[in-house]
């Protein structure tokens, strides 16, 4: 991606340098409008205790990062084993809970693909170390993985022998998938719009978009406030609502088929959430899944967003 001077006029998600590590966005990622209003500085908890501006987009309400890492900088905000999102020891009981978890969670993906689509290719976009990748291989779908981490991608082509290029934008062109997913990456990518046109471009006629992102709309979003795990600065740059998801579908050519809850964030959320607050708190864990429970509680008899939300969309007839 090449930043735009300030001089240039607005288009879709262009920005401009305020010095060699970071950039400002000059335009709403979702609806180009120039204004912004600040909401809140958020501080980065997981790595750098560093603070970012969080802004909403005047005209449509659209919250972004702003100022943001450049992509050149975004390594250092990423450091270490952690982001790479899957430890492969198996030893204490949190491991072990952690691997059962990880396995009800590969199910129920599965789940939702073959119900759409009983086979063909999938591209999983930011696949980490290909575990999902490989469980839809083993029930017999092509599959392609997009990985940015290169420690990541080296663990997919090693365990997995499946196919894992640095970027989106290097998935050949004439590439048509069954199915694409983004598990929690949306919120990652740096120009939402060329990412919607090129998620378009690769699918194949009434092919398939699944979309999970964290949900701000959440009662543990409003509950926590700016300590809310999941506005993770720098690393998400978009803080959705299910109103800029569904808008952002429609605008790119999709129909949105199901929106769903996602029980299984929350607990998880609030737990972080709360040992940003007070990480000396020995009741941080105890609180934290009583609290994502209830969040879970509240949605359920409130149809509140849980902590994360869940898009099905199919890409629309022409
Ligand atoms: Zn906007």
């Amino acid at each position: 991606m090449n930043p735009t001077p300030p001089s240039s006029p607005p288009a879709g998600g262009s920005f401009h340098v305020e010095h060699a590590s970071q950039e400002t966005l000059i335009d709403c990622p979702r609806c180009g409008g120039t204004s912004f209003v600040p909401w809140a500085t958020v501080r980065d908890h997981s790595i750098t205790k560093e603070d970012f501006q969080v802004v909403d987009c005047a005209t449509c309400g659209f919250r972004s990062t702003n100022p943001r890492p450049t992509q050149n900088a975004a390594g250092r905000y990423y450091q270490g084993d952690a982001y790479i999102s899957h430890s492969n020891s198996n030893s204490s009981l949190q491991d072990k809970l952690y691997h059962l978890a990880r396995r009800w969670g590969l199910r129920r993906k599965y789940g939702i693909i073959h119900s759409l689509q009983p086979n063909g290719k999938v591209l999983d976009v930011g696949c980490g170390t290909g575990e999902f990748l490989a469980y839809l291989m083993s029930r017999g779908y092509l599959v392609q993985g997009v990985e940015p981490s290169l420690k990541a991608r080296e663990q997919v082509i090693a365990n997995h022998s499946i196919a894992v290029l640095p970027a989106l934008d290097m998935v050949a062109a004439h590439e048509q998938f069954q199915v694409v997913t983004l598990w929690h990456v949306l919120e990652h990518l740096p120009d939402l719009r060329s990412t919607f046109k090129r998620l378009f471009s690769l699918l194949a006629d009434r092919g398939s978009l699944i979309i999970a992102v964290p949900d701000r709309g959440s009662w543990d979003a409003e509950h926590y406030g700016t300590d809310w795990a999941a506005w993770d600065v720098p690393r998400h740059l978009s803080h959705f609502r299910q109103e800029d998801v569904h808008l952002l579908l429609r605008e790119h050519g999709f129909e949105l088929i199901a929106t769903r809850r996602m029980w299984m964030d929350a607990p998880y959320i609030c737990t972080l959430s709360e040992s940003y607050r007070d990480a000396t708190k020995p009741w941080a864990l105890l609180k934290g899944v009583l609290l994502g429970s209830w969040s879970n509680v509240l949605s359920a008899l409130s149809g509140r967003p849980t902590s994360s939300s869940l898009y099905i969309a199919r890409k629309a007839e022409p």
